[in-house]
């Protein structure tokens, strides 16, 4: 169980266990708030309400105490996540969101389905979860889903007004769909700008901010010498739709953002539609040749099959990725989908280090 002194040098079970035991008080402490706010013994003080009873006491900020309450009033609906909660099994990132996709559609249509959605909280990876409960949540109140992405749009904005000294100050909110545009052309633009400081300096010179920052300048350089009624550069972003007979409902963005099918019709009189088969849930039907490099539809089966770098402890979306061969090209590994993963720079540099087979 836990070691005598958790301070001292602790291995990854003893904080795995760690963790499981706060996630068990932090159930406690949710419940034990909402029936303290039900108690109403915090009017007896002239509190307003038992959050900012709590907030004075515990010298926290109201707004963490009033969420805290909401979600202990909340739980006593839940009493699946309520269970799995109290046993460690699930913790505070599970049933936040479990309880917010309650409120957004309501209990007559969660209840049915609490238990399963809370059987996936507690056996798949976190972001995983969130797909699955996206989908889950379009499934179930389609009209709501659009009504805030389409609110989600309205709220977009940009920022960017001169400060101090001349410097410029930038913020801004994005729906998914654009931020996923921008982003894709930043990246894209700051892998050019890394490359080229690698062949001048052997090294990065720039730290990734500073990148970014110069990718966007670049961008608005390219804006200004792009003809008029040039061709946009495609993809623009990428999303995977699929059939629902196959791998139940599929909508979402390269990144891995779910998103909800209305939000892509303003995009589609400039989209580029491009259609990958699937055979199967998770096999593309395509055919391998014998190549050095994963390129083309091959690289691109592979991408849309796997979506993320292959490594457990790591979710970072396949277009940042290099395709791995999983058996070894030099010992006749086949370039074919099969034999691809997508492995991001940390992990494909891995692979020549310890803990992984030689490339
Ligand atoms: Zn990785």
């Amino acid at each position: 169980m836990v070691a005598a002194d958790p301070l001292g040098l602790a291995d990854g079970d003893t904080v795995v266990e760690l963790h499981r035991q706060c996630e068990r008080l932090a159930a406690v402490l949710v419940r034990a708030a909402a029936a303290f706010d039900a108690g109403r013994s915090w009017e007896a003080d002239g509190a307003r309400s038992s959050a900012s009873w709590l907030a004075a006491r515990c010298r926290t900020p109201v707004s963490a105490t009033r969420r805290r309450v909401r979600l202990g009033r909340e739980l006593r609906s839940m009493p699946a996540a309520e269970t799995a909660w109290l046993a460690g099994d699930v913790g505070e990132a599970h049933v936040e969101p479990l309880a917010a996709v309650r409120r957004r559609v309501g209990g007559e249509v969660f209840d049915a389905d609490e238990e399963r959605l809370v059987e996936h909280a507690r056996t798949m990876g976190h972001r995983a979860f969130g797909q699955v409960l996206a989908y889950w949540e379009q499934a179930a109140d389609p009209d709501g889903v659009e009504r805030d992405a389409e609110a989600q749009r309205d709220g977009r904005r940009v920022h960017l007004s001169e400060s101090f000294g001349g410097t410029w100050l930038l913020d801004g909110v994005l729906d998914p769909i654009s931020g996923e545009i921008v982003a894709t052309a930043l990246d894209r633009i700051g892998e050019e700008l890394f490359k080229v400081e690698w062949a001048e300096h052997g090294r990065a010179v720039r730290s990734p901010a500073q990148r970014r920052a110069d990718a966007l300048v670049e961008m608005a350089r390219r804006a200004g010498a792009a003809p008029a009624g040039g061709r946009l550069p495609a993809p623009l972003f990428t999303v995977f739709v699929g059939y629902e007979t196959l791998a139940g409902r599929m909508c979402e963005l390269a990144g891995g953002s779910v998103v909800p099918p209305g939000s892509l019709l303003p995009w589609l009189t400039e989209a580029y539609i491009e259609r990958v088969v699937f055979d199967g849930p998770d096999r593309v039907m395509n055919v391998g040749v014998r190549r050095r490099f994963f390129e083309g539809a091959t690289r691109r089966a592979v991408e849309v099959r796997d979506r993320e770098c292959y490594s457990e402890f790591c979710d970072e979306p396949a277009g940042r990725c290099e395709i791995d061969h999983v058996q070894p090209y030099g010992e006749g590994g086949l370039t074919v989908d099969d034999n691809g993963r997508p492995a991001c720079p940390h992990h494909h540099r891995r692979r020549d280090g310890p803990g992984g087979p030689a490339p």
